[in-house]
């Protein structure tokens, strides 16, 4: 007996992973129902996101996936296809900077994959590396350290040797404002999206996913349903069922990312750049009303917070006043205010830091998730990605053992969506960080 449906597709999240999905399968005429429970697109943890869009990763894959993506933020406009009443998201390709230290093994490997993929790169010396970016100096204090540790804020010995420029790069204005872009694309396109609509359960039926059960007690039918609930992921895989199955899991980290002014003088707006640091393991970005925004790479002696997304401290700690003093380190001329401001977010982790784009045990149920507060640059192929990878496996292809390609357009290369599976043995290459 055929099922019943109201959609041909549920995804779970309307973060701008489940947007650009959204998107990308109602341009295949698909019929699709994105639910998520805040009140509006991109309100998660989409919302916090530095949105800093760079190519350099630690696989050749994510590298490759990272500057494809490039392409689509700079043709956002005719990717879409729609204006949006709102104003579109700019993006600000400014380029980053990424020190180079002996920790990423003076960017060596990097540079390798670069190569390999044909993304431009600049070595840039330390001295060029000053006259770029006139804020920073070249002493190294790595490894980093807390501030209250021995040692912290006195310059080793030797300096830096240096930074390479990657010009495929920059920052979005506004998340948030790309998230509503993309929404209003795949509303142009036929799909639905319900606001304030909290998933309780997953539908079941014939041994496949059937839909889901709003905590109202609403169902909403559709055979295949998609799991791009952000931080929340594992509570959805679990709704599922689906998490025994997986050798490669997802939970929620704590983050904080500080705000503060550039420091005086210097128009980061107009002369700065996306700066990488790894020997005080911290990256910044320039922010409108010439702000610089602060974020951590992770270093091991700061403490992971892993956290309910349910129940977690939204306040900013002592983490704060750390990241900024780090940085400070390296640009002396920084201020740090007696004010905290910023965003208190979840990244949504992986065991090894790298996405899961995939099925699951449970056919028609399939996951977009373990993003590891990295993948928002990647959203727009990712969306495609997602769409190919559900009409192939709907299809009847066995993508566990018959792993289905994407081809990326811009940079000529084909990706195999194994690699992002829930089967995959902890990629070691990973940089278990923020960095991908
Ligand atoms: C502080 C921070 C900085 C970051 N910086 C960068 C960066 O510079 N560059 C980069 O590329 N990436 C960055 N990221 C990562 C990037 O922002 C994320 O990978 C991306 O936003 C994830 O999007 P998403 O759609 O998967 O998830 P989300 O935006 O979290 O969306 C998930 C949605 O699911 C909804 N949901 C959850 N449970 C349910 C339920 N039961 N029922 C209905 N709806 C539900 C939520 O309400 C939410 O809206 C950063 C992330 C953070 C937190």
């Amino acid at each position: 007996m055929a099922m019943a449906k109201d959609f041909d597709a549920i995804i779970i999240g309307a973060g701008i992973i489940g947007a650009a999905t959204a998107y990308a399968m109602a341009r295949k005429g698909q019929r699709v129902l994105s639910v998520d429970k805040l009140p509006a697109a991109g309100y998660g943890s989409t919302s916090g996101s530095c949105a800093i869009i760079r190519p350099y990763y630690s696989t050749v894959e994510g590298s490759a996936l990272a500057y494809e993506s490039h392409f689509y933020w700079k043709e956002w406009e005719e990717f879409l296809g729609v204006p949006d009443e709102r104003g579109m998201a700019r993006y600000y390709d400014c380029g980053c900077i990424v020190m180079k230290t002996e920790g990423n093994r003076y960017l060596r490997p990097g540079i390798e994959i670069m190569d390999e993929i044909g993304c431009p790169y600049q070595e840039l010396s330390p001295a060029q590396l000053v006259e770029r970016l006139p804020i920073v100096t070249v002493d190294s204090f790595a490894p980093a350290k807390r501030p209250e540790d021995p040692g912290f804020g006195e310059a080793n010995p030797t300096k830096l040797s240096g930074a390479v420029f990657f010009p495929t790069g920059g920052y979005i204005s506004d998340p948030q404002l790309a998230t509503h872009n993309l929404q209003r694309a795949a509303e142009a396109k036929g799909a639905i999206f319900r606001f304030n609509a909290a998933v309780a359960d997953i539908l079941k039926e014939g041994g496949r996913a059937s839909g889901v059960v709003l905590d109202t007690g609403e169902h909403l039918r559709a055979p295949v349903v998609i799991n791009i609930a952000g931080p929340h992921s594992f509570k959805i895989n679990r709704m599922a069922g689906v998490e025994a199955g997986m050798k490669i899991k997802t939970k929620a980290l704590r983050h904080e990312v500080a705000h503060v002014p550039s420091p005086p003088g210097y128009d980061i707006e107009r002369e700065g750049y996306v700066f990488s640091d790894n020997d005080v393991a911290t990256y910044i970005r320039p922010e409108i009303g010439n702000h610089i925004l602060v974020g951590s790479e992770d270093p091991e002696c700061d403490r992971r917070e892993w956290v309910d997304p349910d129940d977690f401290n939204r306040e900013f700690t002592d983490q704060w006043r750390v990241q900024v003093m780090r940085i400070a380190q390296h640009i002396p001329q920084l201020g740090i205010p007696s004010q905290t401001k910023g965003v208190v977010e979840l990244y949504d982790v992986s065991d090894d830091w790298i996405p899961i784009y995939d099925k699951s045990d449970l056919p028609g149920f399939y996951m977009a998730i373990g993003t590891s507060g990295n993948q928002f640059k990647n959203a727009p192929v990712v969306g495609e990605m997602m769409a190919d990878l559900v009409e192939a496996c709907e299809g009847g292809c066995d993508h566990d053992r018959d792993p289905v390609s994407f081809h990326l357009k811009h940079i000529g290369r084909t990706v195999g969506l194994g690699f992002y599976s829930r089967l995959r043995d902890i990629n070691p290459d990973s940089s278990f960080s923020v960095l991908g």
